[in-house]
């Protein structure tokens, strides 16, 4: 295998010639990219399958459809999207033409997690190639499959100078850190996040972090409750829990709750049976490592529903945990699992005191009726993104962007917003040299009156 110095070299000389600025170029490698992934269909599905038993339906909704309708979306817009963009010109600077060029960054890294290996990897890989940059791509090592599926469909499409696949784990990835490069792209935890922050710090590298967090779900008593539970039972157990987004905990009046728990153990039953791990539909958890880490959160909680471990099988079953306390395992870090603990709450205050407990979330979910108690919640609290009265779905929008705040995050992407992420913008003006007025040059006597009521009445 080349070694990572001469593959960035090699993307580095490739850049430099120019041929990724042409977006004819790009075009033709992202329908080139699409056909290859349309050929490889099933393929996928059955990586993923291998990976973490996670169903054709759930890859085909979360991440092949997904990445089919990225690459169809930069298709189509890319020349548009490219294009320098005028902007009105200021009086300042009048006489001129103003505009924003659309420059690629250069040579981008992506690092990808194992939850959504498809499509955590090639949809950011899909925006850096459609702005015009080189990329390399480590996918995660935890999804063997799915990870060697991603090298091949690249090594197909993309000379290595323009994109390649360095498959690996921590050593891998961090030699890659320790490159320079022109942008780095990465999805994963908070803790590597950081990591990643400072590698990228000695260069000055510019980078997106998509990480993760506690995401709460909120319910007040004006909610449709039943409707609340099958949508939440949908978005947490959703590849077994294993989604940044994923409803991490609820927070619910606390007269409502037994209710609440009566229908949440309705739907789940309703979606995976009464023995969940016979499920075709029910993934497991991605290794032993994670099941351990996971069952070792159940320890000590009041268990209301589900609970049981299968450890040879990487098996945790849909489970729900009444009331644990603030300090408990399984509220001290993200679950990312199909674990779901559920709060109470009297009073304003009391939301306070568990949502302030933790960082700013990636998602926050409110489902409730009422326009001054939702606007409130959205108003009063700081985190990435979310629904009001559903989970997981703004995903699923590219209009609007995706992204984390504080340590859920920085920077987003998704859809265009992708494309401006791997793009730097290049303000240029562009002048005349017909008209030239003096009043910027000295000798400035008598001008400072004149320029001051320019800028009152102009700026
Ligand atoms: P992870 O941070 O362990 O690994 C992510 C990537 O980083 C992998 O490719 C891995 O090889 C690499 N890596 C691991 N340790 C490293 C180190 N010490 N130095 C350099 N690189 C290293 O995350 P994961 O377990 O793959 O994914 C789970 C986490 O990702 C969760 O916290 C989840 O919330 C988060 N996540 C966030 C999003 C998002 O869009 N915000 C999406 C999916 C997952």
């Amino acid at each position: 295998m080349d070694s990572i110095n001469s593959i960035l070299s090699s993307q580095k000389s490739f850049f430099s010639s120019q041929k990724t600025k042409s977006v004819s170029t790009r075009l033709v490698y992202l329908k080139a990219l699409k056909s290859e992934i349309i050929s490889k269909e099933n393929a996928i599905y059955k990586a993923i399958n291998k990976d973490f038993g996670k169903s054709e339906f759930e890859t085909f909704i979360s991440e092949y459809g997904l990445v089919i309708s990225q690459l169809n979306l930069a298709i189509k817009n890319l020349k548009n999207w490219s294009k320098p963009k005028r902007v009105k010109s200021s009086i300042l600077t009048f006489p001129s033409k103003d505009y924003i060029y659309k420059e690629p960054y250069g040579n981008v890294l992506v690092i990808a997690p194992w939850n959504y290996p498809f499509l955590l990897a090639l949809e950011p890989l899909i925006m850096a190639v459609a702005a015009g940059n080189t990329v390399v791509l480590k996918p995660s090592e935890l999804t063997a499959h799915t990870s060697q599926l991603i090298t091949d469909i690249i090594e197909n499409v993309f000379p290595k100078e323009y994109v390649t696949s360095i498959q690996g784990g921590v050593e891998v990835s961090t030699e890659l850190l320790a490159q320079k490069w022109d942008y780095i792209f990465f999805t994963g935890s908070v803790s590597v996040g950081k990591i990643v922050a400072q590698a990228a710090s000695k260069h000055l590298t510019p980078v997106t972090l998509e990480l993760g967090g506690k995401s709460p779900c909120i319910i007040d008593e004006t909610a449709n409750l039943q409707l609340a539970a099958k949508r939440i039972v949908w978005g947490k157990f959703f590849n077994a829990g294993q989604t940044c987004i994923a409803p991490d905990y609820i927070i619910i009046k606390r007269p409502l709750k037994q209710e609440f728990i009566t229908f949440l153990k309705d739907e789940i039953t309703n979606f995976y049976g009464e023995n969940p791990k016979e499920s075709k539909d029910f993934p497991r958890i991605i290794n032993t490592k994670n099941t351990k880490r996971i069952a070792e959160m159940l320890k000590g909680t009041n268990v209301v529903f589900g609970g049981i471990v299968d450890e040879t099988n990487n098996y945790i079953a849909p489970t729900i945990i009444d009331e644990p306390s603030l300090q408990s395992d399984v509220m001290n870090e993200e679950i990312f699992g199909p674990i779901l603990p559920i709060l109470t709450y009297e009073t304003k205050e009391d939301i306070n005191r568990i949502i302030t407990n933790f960082e700013k979330p990636l998602s926050l979910y409110t489902f409730s009726n009422d326009n001054k108690f939702i606007e409130y919640i959205l108003k009063t609290y700081s985190f990435g993104g979310g629904v009001v009265n559903d989970v997981l779905i703004h995903f699923g929008n590219h209009k609007l962007p995706f992204g984390g705040v504080g340590t859920s995050g920085m920077g987003a992407y998704h859809g265009k917003h992708g494309f401006d992420t791997f793009t730097h913008n290049k303000a240029i003006i562009k002048r005349g040299n017909c008209l030239d007025p003096s009043l910027r040059y000295a000798p400035y006597k008598n001008k400072l009156n004149f320029i001051k009521k320019i800028f009152k009445y102009f700026t």
